[in-house]
């Protein structure tokens, strides 16, 4: 994970202080609980997480300075299963952050009607800077320090960004050598040697381009041709930009946390993919030109796919957006207020809890595959995901011509009103 080139980081398109990810994700949830008008005590219990927890892990760097990481793990439900979310390395990384990212799991889970609660972890470290002897450290330390509260029916972790499947075989034996036993159940995303799943890898990706198909349906629209940006090329960016090269879409832009690149008659994702694997960076692709965030949300295109961090289409920029889609790989990549101008622009915005759900499904299907010890082939795979992925585009489609609302609000009344149906059949009594 080190980077080869010393490049500058560059930050976010939001200004942090004014954005906070869980007021975010409290103000979403309150519309739907509004629109669906639930009962006090459910509102209550659905509007906090159940469990903060915040560690600090001292780990010995290579350098032989001890350095103190922060991490947190935060479980919004475990109401309708397990607590289930990934868990990201970053500097950026901080509880507000987990406690939004754990409730768009709940809501994530129940969109795809998966029996799952939401849950979030992260690490502040800049793991771009780090050697694997200290991420190994500091992972084991980290599920050292959590151990008690995850398990493959207390709470499932997952990679996100800046964790991988490496990070997840870290995780299963740092819990193994505590309980003694290999218990795979314990976490998803996992190498397929120590019985992950066929398909996982790219499967948030493919989950993505499921959704952009039927997407494109819905407004009658074919793929061919059509001028693609992407925000991040990651696990996420990566594999949605090669399914929709492969499908005759153009990605003209790419940007990553170090710059972008920008050729209007294409990039080659499959390319693109042998460099970042050199350098972990899109910078300086062979004819390109180059190209920041800002520059790349405002670009003339079809579809925009954020696929990096929360909060980069906000108020400053979403006014001057020109996608007719913006299809969400990302978690939390629309600000509310941004929503608001998209929706009155008529840009069609495709919401992270539905986009961006087929890794939690396919993570869904290691989890049964680990707990029953029977495998399932990456055919069996793609098409269990594809039918829950398109059956839920079209529910919160059908909901959304239905009630003429947007499509992130008719998913979160979609998801909301499945937990609390839950809810009410658990019973009010505490
Ligand atoms: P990743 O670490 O594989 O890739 C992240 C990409 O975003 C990298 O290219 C990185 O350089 C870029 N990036 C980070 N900060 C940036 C910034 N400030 N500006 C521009 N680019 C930046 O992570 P990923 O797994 O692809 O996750 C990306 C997003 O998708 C996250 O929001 C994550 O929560 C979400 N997501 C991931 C999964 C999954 O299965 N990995 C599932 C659902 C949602």
């Amino acid at each position: 994970m080190k980077a080869e080139a010393e490049i500058k980081y560059i930050h976010p398109v939001f200004k942090k202080k004014e954005y906070d990810p869980f007021t975010e994700a409290t103000l979403q949830f309150e519309r739907a609980a509004g629109y669906l008008d639930i009962e006090p005590w459910i509102y209550q219990r659905l509007k906090y997480p159940e469990r903060e927890l915040t560690v600090h892990m001292a780990i010995t760097l290579d350098n032989g300075r001890v350095e103190t990481f922060t991490g947190f793990r935060v479980q919004h439900s475990t109401l309708r299963g397990p607590a289930k979310g990934g868990i990201r390395f970053s500097p950026d990384a901080s509880l507000s952050e987990c406690k939004a990212l754990a409730a768009w799991m709940t809501w994530k889970c129940a969109v795809v009607d998966l029996p799952f609660g939401g849950g979030k972890g992260a690490v502040i470290c800049d793991a771009l800077k780090m050697s694997e002897n200290e991420l190994e450290k500091l992972t084991k330390a980290y599920t050292r320090s959590i151990i008690d509260i995850i398990g493959p029916y207390k709470d499932v972790p997952a990679p996100d960004m800046f964790t991988n499947a490496q990070t997840m075989a870290w995780i299963a034996d740092a819990y193994c050598q505590s309980t003694g036993r290999l218990e795979p159940a314990v976490v998803t995303g996992k190498p397929l040697c120590l019985w992950g799943s066929q398909g996982r890898a790219g499967a948030t990706g493919t989950g993505l381009f499921y959704v952009l198909e039927e997407t494109a349906k819905h407004l009658q629209m074919s793929l061919k041709g059509k001028k693609v940006a992407i925000l991040g090329f990651g696990n996420v960016g990566s594999s949605v930009a090669k399914l929709a090269h492969k499908a005759g879409c153009k990605i003209v832009a790419v940007t990553d946390i170090f710059g972008g690149i920008h050729n209007e008659n294409g990039i080659d994702p499959f390319e693109l993919e042998k460099q970042t694997a050199k350098t972990n960076s899109v910078v300086q692709f062979p004819g390109t030109d180059a190209i920041t965030n800002e520059e790349l949300i405002e670009l003339a295109v079809d579809i925009l796919i954020p696929a990096a961090v929360e909060g980069q289409i906000n108020k400053e920029n979403a006014d001057k957006v020109r996608a007719k889609v913006i299809l969400e790989g990302a978690n939390g990549p629309t600000t509310l207020e941004a929503d608001e101008i998209l929706n009155d622009n008529n840009v069609l915005v495709v919401p992270d809890i539905l986009a961006n759900a087929g890794g939690v499904t396919v993570s869904y299907l290691e989890w049964v595959q680990n707990l029953q010890r029977y495998f399932f082939t990456e055919e069996e795979i793609l098409e269990k995901t594809e039918k829950k992925m398109k059956k839920a585009f079209w529910d919160i489609c059908n909901t959304k011509e239905k009630q003429n609302i947007s499509m992130r609000e008719a998913a979160y009344i979609l998801a909301v009103g499945r937990v609390a149906e839950s809810m009410r059949a658990l019973g009010k009594a505490a």
